[in-house]
C-alpha cells in the first residue's frame, strides 16, 4: 500500500471510528437480550473468567458484568472504543471486575482452557463464524459456554435485492439451522439459539444512530467520507425495514464438549 493510499485509510479509518464511538452500541442487540442469552449459562461464579470479543464501547459487556458473576475482559481492535469502554466501566464502578483491552479476535492474548465464556455480540463475522467457533474453543474450559450473536438467514430462499447485499458484504451469512450444524460441527453442544427482537434494530440500535448521523453531517458538512459513511448506514436501515422479514441476528449459545 502506497502511503498516500495509507492516508486515505487512516483518514476513513477515523471518521468510522469517530462516528461509532457516538452511539451506545456499535451493532443491533439491548440489555433484555444480553440477560436472556445469559440465562441459558449455568455454573459462573467470582472466579470466572469471561471474555466479550469486538466488545466497541462496551454497551452489552456492562450489561453481561452487572447480571454474572467473575471478571470480564473486553477486547477490540479499536483503541477509541477501548478508551471509551474503560471511561464507562469506572463510571459504572465495575472497574475491578472489568477491563477493556487492544487487541485482535485472530490472535487472542487469553492461556489455554483459561475462559469459562466467550461472549461476542455483533462481532464474530469479522473473522468468520466457523473460524471464530473453531479457533476460540482452544481458549475455553471443558464445560465452559460461547454466546456469540450473528447475521443469519431466517427462510431458504430471499429476494435477489437483500440476498446481493449480503452476498457483497458477508456471503458466509447462512440459514438457523445451518449455523447450528457448524456449532456442533466446531465441537460444541448447542445449546440455545434464538433470534433477537426487533426493537435491538429499531429501537435500541438504529433510533440512537438517527442522532448521531445527523449530528456527524453536520460537524462535516460537504465531506465526502462522511456523506458515503452514514448514506451506506441509511442504506443498511432501509434494507432491514423491507427485509427483515428475511433475515436477523440470531444467538447461537454452546458449550464446549
Ligand atoms: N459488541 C459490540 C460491537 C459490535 S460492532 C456491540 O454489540 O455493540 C463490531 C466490533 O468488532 C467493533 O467494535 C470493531 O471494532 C470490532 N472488531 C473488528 N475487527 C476486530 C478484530 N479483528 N478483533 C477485535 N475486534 C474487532
Amino acid at each position: 500500500m502506497s502511503n498516500e493510499n495509507k492516508t486515505i485509510y487512516e483518514f476513513d479509518f477515523n471518521f468510522i471510528c469517530e462516528y461509532f464511538a457516538s452511539v451506545e452500541r456499535q451493532g443491533p442487540g439491548s440489555p433484555e437480550t444480553t440477560i436472556k442469552a445469559l440465562s441459558f449459562i449455568d455454573n459462573l461464579t467470582n472466579e470466572s473468567r469471561i471474555a466479550d470479543l469486538g466488545c466497541g464501547t462496551g454497551g452489552q459487556t456492562m450489561v453481561l458484568a452487572q447480571n454474572a458473576p467473575g471478571q470480564v475482559t473486553g477486547l477490540d481492535l479499536f483503541p477509541d472504543f477501548v478508551h471509551i469502554f474503560n471511561r464507562n466501566a469506572g463510571q459504572l464502578g465495575l472497574q475491578n471486575r472489568v477491563k477493556g483491552i487492544v487487541g485482535s479476535m485472530d490472535n487472542l492474548p487469553f492461556g489455554k482452557e483459561s475462559l469459562n465464556l466467550i461472549w461476542s455480540e455483533g462481532a464474530i463475522y469479522n473473522i468468520g463464524f466457523e473460524r471464530g467457533l473453531n479457533e476460540w474453543k482452544q481458549y475455553l474450559k471443558k464445560g465452559g459456554y460461547i454466546a456469540v450473536s450473528e447475521a443469519s438467514w431466517f427462510t431458504d430462499e430471499r429476494p435477489d435485492e437483500i440476498n446481493d447485499f449480503w452476498m457483497e458484504n458477508y456471503p458466509r451469512i447462512d440459514t438457523i439451522p445451518n449455523k447450528v450444524a457448524q456449532m456442533q460441527q466446531a465441537g460444541y453442544v448447542p445449546v440455545a439459539t434464538f433470534i433477537i427482537p426487533e426493537n435491538c434494530w429499531t429501537e435500541h440500535f438504529y433510533a440512537p444512530c438517527h442522532k448521531a448521523q445527523e449530528e456527524f453531517l453536520k460537524k462535516y458538512p460537504g465531506n465526502q467520507t462522511a456523506e458515503e459513511l452514514i448514506a451506506g448506514q441509511r442504506r443498511e436501515e432501509r434494507l432491514y425495514h423491507a427485509y427483515k422479514d428475511f433475515y436477523g441476528y440470531v444467538f447461537y449459545i454452546g458449550k464446549k464438549q
